[in-house]
């Protein structure tokens, strides 16, 4: 089976996790504190700028509730988006309000976020569609103009750039994931950024049960003679990664420019090999200045056929997906309307395997598949130009 997204771990993450082994401590300790500098060092920004979590999806939670987004507020979230998102919004009470996005990037435009702007509007949460950074800098803008609050979910975006800022730093608050399926991948766990330090200084606490102190060896006897005593600031959850994690996230973060040439390679031939197929949009050109992390390949096609190219590929043993169906028609969330350029782009998209892992025979054998089943499917279907 080739797969869609996997990971590349090997010997060097392995030798990681028994030096942490050999330390006896597991938990959240040095290791840690070194992948957060590590990837400060990586978003060229202050330590005190970053925290660790234990999950994208909880950074996007503490993202929220660091910003003040609760009951009455709205947040716009592109309906292009992970459930992560849309939980984290819907969780503290407040409603999300979907925007529609390009349906080629399958990121909103500038006029796609601000036509879902309400009074009510406490944030943006906005997502780099497979890595591209889109109109984030024009929506960072119009955020700051409107008093909104520029939340950017960055799973997909690990590496991506505008004129050399890195993405999930231009908003007020960034989150990486480092779970299974990402370019960098820890086991779990997760980097939250944030533009004001204190924001990090009180979720380090919602991070840890809302502790005011920290208990422990390193603390004993210098702010308290009962140093086994609680203080507690808020009601909060644990919520942090570890040192094992960190380990295998801090080797992978060194291999990064490793995975990313490898994937640039596999995007290119991508791109060269289904040029000439006129059944087929390949992803549009990076506009001049961004940078992308290459997280996803997608392709487009006509809608009548999407559903029988992913299976005719599933049954010659290569694993393709939709990332990701529209938010708004997630009924828990219950959104009223239609995002009709999302929608027709849910159809027609398709995401064909793209990781560090995939040797050339692999990416051959998809395209050599891919072209056949796209074929067949279109003569069958009449679409055939
Ligand atoms: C993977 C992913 C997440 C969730 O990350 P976890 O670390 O698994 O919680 C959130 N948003 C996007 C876009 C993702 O791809």
């Amino acid at each position: 089976m080739i797969n869609v997204f996997q990971p590349t771990l090997g010997d060097e993450e392995l030798a990681a996790v028994k030096e942490v082994f050999a330390t006896s401590w597991v938990g959240k300790g040095k290791r840690t504190a070194a992948f957060e500098q590590a990837f400060a060092r990586h978003l060229g920004v202050g330590d005190d700028h970053v925290m660790s979590v234990n999950s994208c999806t909880e950074a996007t939670f503490l993202a929220m509730q660091l910003l003040g987004v609760g009951p009455g507020t709205d947040v716009v979230v592109s309906t292009v988006g992970f459930v992560s998102e849309g939980n984290a919004v819907a969780a503290q009470g407040a409603r999300p309000v979907f925007c529609d996005v390009d349906p080629a990037t399958l990121n909103p435009t500038v006029d796609d976020v601000a036509a879902a702007l309400t009074p009510k509007t406490k944030a943006v949460l906005l997502l780099h569609y497979a890595g591209y950074p889109g109109d984030v800098v024009e929506i960072a803008e119009l955020c700051r103009e409107r008093g909104v609050h520029l939340v950017e979910d960055s799973a997909c975006s690990v590496a991506s750039r505008v004129d050399g800022q890195a993405c999930g730093t231009i908003g007020d608050i960034g989150v990486w994931s480092f779970d299974f399926g990402k370019v960098v991948v820890a086991g779990d766990g997760a980097i939250l950024h944030a533009r004001d330090p204190e924001l990090v200084e009180r979720g380090r606490k919602l991070a840890y049960l809302g502790l005011e102190q920290t208990s422990g060896y390193s603390q004993a006897n210098q702010t308290n003679t009962r140093w086994w005593e609680y203080e507690i600031s808020s009601f909060s959850r644990r919520s942090v990664m570890n040192d094992i994690q960190a380990a295998i996230g801090t080797v992978q973060l060194g291999r990064l420019q490793e995975f990313l040439d490898r994937r640039r390679r596999i995007v290119a031939y991508y791109d060269a090999e289904l040029a000439d197929l006129a059944e087929v949009r390949t992803p549009p050109p990076l506009p001049s200045g961004h940078e992308t992390s290459y997280y996803m390949y997608w392709v487009q096609m006509d809608a009548g056929i999407r559903d029988e190219v992913a299976q005719d590929l599933y049954e010659r043993g290569i694993y393709t997906t939709l990332r990701y169906p529209p938010l708004h028609r997630v009924k828990a969330y219950g959104f009223d309307g239609r995002l009709p350029a999302a929608e027709e782009a849910a159809e027609r998209t398709l995401c064909l395997p793209l990781h560090n892992g995939l040797s050339d025979a692999d990416v051959e054998a998809t395209v050599t598949a891919f072209r056949e089943a796209v074929r067949a499917r279109s003569v069958v279907a009449g679409t055939h130009r």
